[in-house]
């Protein structure tokens, strides 16, 4: 059969979600198989979600609200800006690739630090536009002036991810600030805070800080601390211009009505969602001392996960994990990235990880 698809696509590395644990466990032949490794919170849906979700479904026979009028409304209440600044969209992995669609065309450049999220080099590549990574520092961390030096006149957007998935490592307000300064404000800067709720360094600063410049956008996903990944939904906070421009390129109706319903649930139980995050940054910290006893180099981490630089032992130990029914994510020759579970979970990972 002819190709019918783009040439380039062979070559585009695949999004790797984490393995289906009911998967694992069959084979292995075991109850249950524990998944540590999609950065999600292991303590189900929030209170009222699953209400909110089941009226919602009575009505799907109807398009949902376009505008997603009253989950914008309430997160513009929450993060105290205009309406009009708010966009939503199917998960901030669909954002992401609509603020690449709405700032860059084939030829231009956007720049992040390598490693960083791996969906980037992906929308990247499908929307023609050229990936300029820069390598992280020794630890583990972004390396803002390489960034900030790779801005040429090309250059559309640069993608912040802070705290950073998969290194889990963060960066401080004078440090934001002082590269804002130096990419001057020609060119949309990213700052994407999946793991936001994550983050208890007072000197880690809050995105909406930087929000009121022109050029900043934050990128926020209802998918990790609000408990809602099954269901995708994410959010951002621009210039209205900016808004207005992803709302145009936007799927229509992708932020779907169970979605919109859940979000503006989730909201409302904000109280549960910081008690629970409360309860996963406390392990991430149990985790993350525990794992310094087994690991060198194990940087601090203010989001969900940690990240174990094994470098070529990655893939082995996320394999040997796997057949004592633990599921990690691996990337190969770098490291591994642990996600935060519950108490038991994590103590079952330790004397997995204590047995490699
Ligand atoms: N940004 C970062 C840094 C992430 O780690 C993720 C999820 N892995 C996302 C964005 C996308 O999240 P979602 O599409 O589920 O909102």
């Amino acid at each position: 059969m002819a190709n019918l698809t783009r040439a380039d696509l062979e070559a585009l590395p695949k999004y790797v979600p984490g393995r289906s644990p009911a998967d694992l466990a069959r084979e292995l032949g075991i109850e249950e198989a524990i998944k540590l490794a999609s950065n999600e919170v292991p303590y189900g849906p929030l209170p009222g979600v699953v209400e909110a979700v089941t009226e919602a479904v009575t009505n799907v026979h109807r398009y949902p609200d376009m505008g997603v009028l009253a989950l914008r409304e309430a997160l513009a209440a929450k993060l105290d800006v205009p309406v009009d600044r708010v966009a939503t969209g199917c998960g901030s992995v669909a954002l992401c690739e609509h603020l690449v669609k709405a700032t860059a065309m084939p030829g231009d450049e956007i720049i992040f630090s390598w490693r960083s999220f791996e969906a980037y080099p992906i929308i990247a590549a499908t929307a023609g536009v050229t990936a300029v990574k820069i390598p992280n520092t020794p630890v583990h961390g972004h390396d803002l002036d390489a960034m900030a030096a790779a801005v040429t006149p090309r250059t559309k957007l640069i993608l912040v991810c802070n705290p950073n998935n998969p290194t889990g490592t963060f960066l401080r307000r004078e440090e934001i600030e002082r590269f804002l300064d130096t990419v001057g404000p020609d060119v949309l800067v990213v700052l994407d805070e999946a793991y936001r709720e994550f983050v208890t360094d007072p000197g880690v600063p809050d995105g909406m800080d930087f929000a009121d410049r022109p050029n900043v956008v934050v990128l926020r996903t209802f998918s990790k601390a609000w408990g809602l990944a099954g269901l995708r939904a994410g959010y951002l906070v621009a210039a209205p211009e900016v808004a207005d421009a992803v709302r145009k390129v936007i799927t229509p109706f992708s932020t779907n009505a169970c979605v919109q319903a859940a979000a503006l649930a989730a909201l409302r139980a904000e109280e549960e969602m910081a008690r629970r995050a409360a309860l996963v940054i406390a392990e991430r910290d149990r985790l993350t001392a525990a794992v310094r006893e087994l690991f060198a180099d194990v940087p601090e981490s203010q989001a969900n996960f940690v990240w174990l630089p094994l470098g070529d032992k990655s893939v082995d130990f996320a394999k040997h994990c796997e057949s004592n029914g633990v599921i990690v994510r691996p990337f190969a020759g770098e490291g591994v990235r642990v996600t935060v579970g519950t108490a038991e979970e994590n103590d079952v990972f330790l004397k997995v990880a204590a047995a490699f």
